[in-house]
């Protein structure tokens, strides 16, 4: 064993008892810095004048601690959705920060009388909205302990078990996706390896990124002379309309155009019509260069064709991206594996464990094939951030956006050890079968009708008949508070979105949901010019989605092609002239709202 000789500096800021420790480990030498017992300070001791000491925070950690139980333990007897209206906080809290230090229980007493009263409960039984938001008490412990440690990780040497951490869960999780060994940072002769990203709209621009340099770089060996703006007009990406509107926003930041492409009546991107559009483009003079591919559509939960769209790409040499946001997670279970098939040709794969693998946003997991053409578009690494080890070491700063990030592979690694993955398939099983049992229960009533192929947690419904009909169902579900649910558009036709989201969910759960919906239905179709309550019900419903009128969506509705169901859009009669201040409506929106008002 070698020890190298280090200098460090001394390890004995007042009083503290301090060893040395020296090793080796696989090869690579180490040389750290034990504390042993600090005969003073730690957080005990105040260096700023703050209010609560290492005593009163174990004491208000154990009463916050019981306030989580209690909270997670009584969820169900609250409303899902609050019934607030936009602006309720503003005339609770004082309108500047408080000058001297306020008690604990005076904060405490706030987040339950002025906070709670505003909460949507996401990981309420009855909520069905979006897509799960991964939560576990194992994560949430992580998450502490990650916040007391508050490191900050962007090189190896800034905090190493934060940097290897990351890089081993991430081998982990991709082996229990089934994602090829190429993507393992651990595999025999790999150059691929895995990251924690803060969300799926970042794995889809970071991938983007990379796959613009690798392009440039490529243009360039054709063209000497051509200046990168001429080189970056000519690169065009591609995704269907099932995609998730980040891809838009990924191309707009990378200045890059965008084809947005049909998929097939099962809602899903194929083979020929990506090699139609990418020739038709390069007939005209434009390079392919970034296909976003996803399984599992925001919309619909739907599945692009990989085994057709990967050889284009690979013809092409264009990077195939796959998002798989929610349904990637599911890939863990042995039986949905096969929706995965044609990822040997994909350059990178996301999917979010803070959706639906018990783990707290954020932790958007991202694995990519040859992880030198990423860094290759993100690496700038001025003086002061470089240190001895880069050459064996990752320095996750180079892989994304950020340059600070912090220890969220602690939060993945302790829920993988609570659960195991026999665990974590359990609770995906459970949200399947109980998607299953619900499609059952709308296939049952004649005056619905299933709008996807429910392969997940997952339900898309309608009443037949026009649209209108289901607008009116959603919005009077949501307004009761006894359940939340958000729209979208499957084959141009409105539906409701039923997800299941809850750790626990159960049948009752599921039952009771139908009941509120079948119920409702009955209220809907039997009085559906029931004009007065509906324009009641239409004012509180801005709470909770965007909101616009039924001439604005139409317009723009044609006006965006992606169908992405994490812009719900609620309609509002047309006769409805009361337009409030609505903190949540996009601004352009509510002028053009407004402008439209003010001409009536
Ligand atoms: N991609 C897909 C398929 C999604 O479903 C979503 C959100 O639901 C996103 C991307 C965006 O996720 P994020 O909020 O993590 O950026």
């Amino acid at each position: 064993m070698t020890t190298i000789a280090l200098e460090f500096p001394p390890l004995e800021p007042r009083g503290g008892a301090y060893k040395r420790a020296a090793g080796s480990l696989g090869g690579h030498h180490y040389f750290t810095a034990v504390q042993c017992r600090p005969t003073f300070g730690g957080l005990g001791q105040h260096t700023t004048d703050t209010k609560m000491n290492v005593e009163d925070f174990r004491k208000n950690g154990k009463e916050m601690i019981d306030y989580i139980c209690d909270y997670v333990g009584g969820i169900s007897e609250r409303r899902v959705t609050p019934a607030v209206e936009p602006g309720y906080l503003r005339p609770l809290l004082p309108s500047t920060a408080p000058l001297k230090p306020e008690s604990w229980s005076d904060i405490m007493a706030d987040v339950e009388e002025k906070i709670m009263p505003g909460v949507t409960h996401w990981q309420h039984p009855r909520f069905h909205a979006y897509f799960p938001s991964g939560n576990s008490f194992p994560s949430i412990l992580g998450d502490m302990l990650s916040d007391a440690i508050g490191c900050i990780g962007f090189s190896w040497a800034a905090s190493p078990a934060c940097t290897e951490l990351e890089t081993i869960v991430l081998d982990w999780l991709g082996q229990a996706i089934g994602l090829p060994k190429e993507f393992l940072a651990f595999s025999e002769g790999s150059k691929g390896g895995g990251v924690i990203q803060t969300c799926a709209s970042e794995c889809v621009l970071v991938s983007m990124l990379a796959a613009r340099e690798q392009a440039i770089l490529k243009l360039k060996q054709d063209n000497p002379n051509g200046t990168d703006g001429e080189l970056l007009n000519t690169l065009v990406a591609y995704c269907s309309k099932e995609a998730h509107s980040c891809v838009e926003k990924a191309a707009k930041i990378c200045m890059v155009k965008l084809r947005i492409l049909d998929p097939d009546n099962q809602c899903s991107l194929r083979g020929n019509t990506v090699r139609d559009a990418m020739h038709a483009d390069m007939e005209s003079g434009l390079t392919p260069f970034f296909m976003s591919t996803t399984l599992g559509s925001t919309s619909c939960c739907s599945f692009d064709n990989l085994v057709e769209i990967g050889p284009v790409c690979s013809d092409l040499d264009v990077w195939m991206h796959v998002d798989s946001a929610y349904a990637g997670n599911a890939f863990i279970c042995e039986e949905f594996k096969p929706l995965m098939r044609g990822i040997e040709h994909a350059s990178s794969f996301n999917t979010n464990p803070n959706k639906w693998l018990l783990t707290n946003f954020d932790c958007s997991t991202m694995w990519v094939r040859d992880r030198f053409k990423l860094t290759q578009a993100l690496v700038v690494d001025p003086l002061y951030l470089q240190h001895n080890y880069s050459a064996q070491s990752i320095d996750y700063r180079h892989w994304g956006v950020p340059l600070s990030r912090r220890f969220r592979a602690l939060k993945l690694w302790f829920v993988l050890r609570s659960y195991g993955i026999d665990g974590l398939q359990r609770y995906i099983r459970n949200h399947c079968t109980l998607a299953k049992r619900f499609e059952q229960l709308v296939l049952k009533d004649s005056r619905f009708e299933v709008a996807n192929d429910v392969k997940m947690g997952l339900v898309c419904f309608r009443l037949k008949g026009e649209d209108k009909l289901t607008q009116e169902l959603l919005a009077k579900i949501n307004i009761s508070g006894q359940l939340h649910m958000i729209p979208s558009l499957v084959n141009n036709r409105y539906i409701i979105r039923f997800c299941v989201t809850a750790e626990h969910a159960t049948e009752n759960d599921i039952d009771f949901a139908w009941s509120v919906v079948s119920d409702m239905a009955a209220e809907i179709l039997s009085d559906p010019n029931n004009r007065q309550r509906r324009q009641s019900l239409l004012k509180r419903r801005l709470s909770f989605v965007r909101s616009v009128s039924r001439d604005v969506f139409q317009r723009s509705n044609s006006r965006s092609s992606l169908y992405d169901g994490c812009s719900p859009v609620i309609i509002l009669d047309e006769n409805d002239l009361e337009i409030k201040e609505d903190v949540f409506t996009f601004a352009p929106m509510k002028e053009e709202l407004n402008e439209e008002i003010k001409s009536k």
